[in-house]
């Protein structure tokens, strides 16, 4: 350490309107202690910055030397240290800058913020990022030494009271250094886990490096050492730690960068994920506001809600947070990656930054690219749009779903995919079914499935009769049907399971019934004996001879109902529906008929065998039903 010389030059109070700011820095800004650092780190980085503004311009026409910041740690003097070599400050600028803080209705505002969660927000709105430290310090010292040539070094130093005190020190080099000595209760600000921890949260991607601590690095031995085989050694040497990267790529031109440099920057923000993304949109507007920024799209796994809120927020290079939630519409919340602007207001409330003009402006914009990026990719390659289609689907329906001026642009590229695993847009797809499924009443009608496997039987009939099927899943399917039943004009959807095929898609007056109306009634109780009535309604339908002679179906409305309720929108039956099928016996199936000459005992078991087929077939014979079904079916064998 260099001798100090200690001269009082002055000492004086900070110029706050409020009695002591101090204190309320300190109580209501708890959620958020680490941001002192963030607020500091940028400061020096600001000052930084500032001073090659001023050498490239010629207004400093000293040495830059190397522009850096070190955090430095001394557990045992309890302080941490924010060290640079920017700009400086003189006594007046330390004045100007860090005393006559403009402050009017400070403290309304504060008290207005109590316990609010945009609490650390005010910091910054009120130039206190500076006063941030004593959020952790009860002792602060700016040590500082002007880029003014012939300048003194100098120090303030106050301990949380408003009262400071000036010096003339020494100081060898030009910056600022800023000392915290933290105090007792912040002691966990001592650990050196924990400042690598918030300086990676807060300072990966700021523009000039950071160094914090030292780390091990392998390097070939200085003096040539050979080892037994004749390589040369590799020797470990401790080298100072830089914690970020100056240049990260967004803040590059997409010219400039390739596919596994933007992987690659993927698997830097996220180095937890394996999965690659699918694609992503290289953000970068400069008018009317400015934005840049990197989207990936993710593969959407099942689990929607772990992929969420993974959007980093920064301005310019500084992270803020990660939950962009009011400034990008919900849907983009799946998306990830980093969206960096000076011009979001960082230090106003959630709910005002919700109707923020510029705020607007940018999610606008946003939803646009994504929109046209996705139009774009299905114009100039089908094919592999196609081939991302499955990960995609369920973003695009969210967005569908939820933003107007989303779904108009995507009704050109949302695709339907059908079992034989064609890709068709919305048109293309009327215009395909439209001759052999439309409906006597001019409707065309899309089946689906939502699952080929489950349903296969049903898929399969329809087939036969040469209709297509439409594969439809997903936690959205049944929203984003309900959705395009209303946008699309003349189309409704229909599974295919909801009921006999001649209903799904009624094309003329029905086929006559072979069962007198007596002999239905007369084999309506026994089919309902072979299942639970409360479950299952019995009816009877003419249906061709060729279809199975029971099918058990759910009506479209029925099903819908219970998988909103699934989906937690009950339509006002939440948690009230009961699971209701319908047992549809087919009046013109020759076993139906023979059941009619036996006795009542050999009634009762072939309709019961035939219910428990058509169970079977759609695999919903389950447990000690299906253990009695396959006991009673042994027994029979001769
Ligand atoms: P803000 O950064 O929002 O202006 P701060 O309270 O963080 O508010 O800082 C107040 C001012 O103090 C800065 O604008 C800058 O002029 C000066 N200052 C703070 N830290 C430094 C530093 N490390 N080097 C030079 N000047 C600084």
């Amino acid at each position: 350490m260099p001798c100090i010389k200690i001269i009082t030059m002055r000492t004086g109070q900070i110029n706050v309107q409020t009695e002591n700011i101090f204190p309320i820095i300190k109580k209501f800004l708890y959620s958020d202690h680490e941001i002192f650092l963030r607020e500091l780190v940028s400061n020096a980085v600001d000052a930084s910055q500032k001073l090659k503004v001023l050498s490239a311009n010629g207004e400093f026409k000293g040495e830059l030397g190397e522009l850096k910041v070190d955090v430095i740690l001394d557990q045992e003097a309890k302080t941490l240290t924010i060290r640079d070599r920017g700009i400086g400050m003189t006594a007046d600028e330390i004045d100007k800058y860090i005393n006559q803080i403009a402050f009017s209705g400070a403290e309304e505002f504060v008290q207005q913020y109590k316990g609010n969660e945009g609490a650390e927000q005010i910091i910054g709105h009120f130039g206190l990022g500076f006063y941030s430290a004593f959020m952790v310090a009860e002792k602060v010292q700016i040590r500082t030494l002007s880029r003014h040539e012939g300048s003194q070094a100098v120090q303030w130093e106050s301990n949380g009271s408003p009262e400071y005190i000036i010096t003339e020190i020494e100081k060898d080099f030009r910056g600022t250094d800023i000392v915290l000595f933290i105090s007792e209760e912040s002691s966990e600000f001592l650990e050196k886990s924990k400042i690598s921890e918030i300086l990676t949260k807060y300072c990966k991607f700021l523009p000039i490096p950071v160094f914090f601590g030292d780390k091990t690095e392998y390097i070939d031995s200085p003096e040539g050492e050979k080892d037994e085989n004749g390589n040369v050694k590799r020797v470990a040497v401790e080298v100072p730690n830089q914690i970020n990267n100056t240049q990260p790529a967004w803040t590059k031109a997409p010219v400039d960068l390739n596919q596994e440099d933007y992987d690659a920057f993927y698997r830097e923000l996220y180095p937890m994920t394996f999965d690659n993304p699918l694609f992503h949109i290289h953000l970068n507007v400069d008018y009317p506001f400015n934005l840049t920024g990197i989207l990936y799209f993710p593969k959407i796994k099942e689990n929607v809600e772990v992929q969420r809120n993974k959007i980093n927020l920064y301005s310019n290079q500084v992270f803020i947070t990660d939950s962009v939630a009011e400034i990008v519409p919900e849907f983009l919340t799946l998306l990830h990656g980093v969206i960096d602007s000076p011009d979001i207001p960082l230090n106003v409330s959630r709910s005002y930054l919700q109707s923020d003009g510029n705020v607007k402006k940018i999610s606008a914009h946003i939803t646009k690219k994504v929109a046209d990026k996705l139009a774009e990719m299905f114009k100039k390659d089908r094919a592999d749009f196609e081939s991302k289609w499955d990960d995609l689907q369920v973003f695009v329906q969210y967005g569908m779903l939820s933003e107007e001026k989303f779904s108009e642009k995507a009704k050109t590229f949302s695709l339907l995919k059908n079992t034989e695993g064609g890709y068709f847009t919305l048109e293309e797809y009327k215009e395909k079914v439209a001759a052999l499924q439309t409906d006597k009443d001019n409707k065309i009608v899309f089946l689906y499935t939502s699952d080929a496997e489950e349903q296969f039987s049903f898929v399969k009939k329809a087939k036969d009769r040469g209709y297509d099927v439409l594969e439809l899943n997903g936690p959205l399917a049944p929203h984003w049907i309900a959705k395009l039943e209303q946008t699309v004009e003349n189309v409704s959807f229909a599974r295919v399971d909801a009921d006999t095929l001649d209903k799904l898609i009624r094309k003329t007056d029905e086929i006559p019934s072979k069962l007198s109306k007596e002999e239905e009634e007369k084999l309506k109780p026994v089919f309902e004996s072979s299942v639970n009535k409360d479950k299952f309604s019995v009816q009877f339908e003419s249906m061709s001879e060729e279809d199975a002679p029971i099918i058990i179906t759910q009506p479209e409305f029925i099903r819908r109902m219970m998988e909103q309720q699934k989906l937690g929108g009950g339509g006002g039956f939440y948690g009230a529906f009961p699971e209701m099928f319908n047992l549809v016996v087919n009046a013109n199936h020759p076993k139906v008929h023979l059941l009619l000459s036996k006795d009542d005992e050999a009634q009762k078991l072939g309709a019961k065998q035939l219910a428990d087929l058509a169970l079977l077939a759609q695999g919903m014979l389950k447990g000690e039903a299906l253990n009695s079904f396959i006991e009673r079916n042994i027994e029979q064998l001769a």
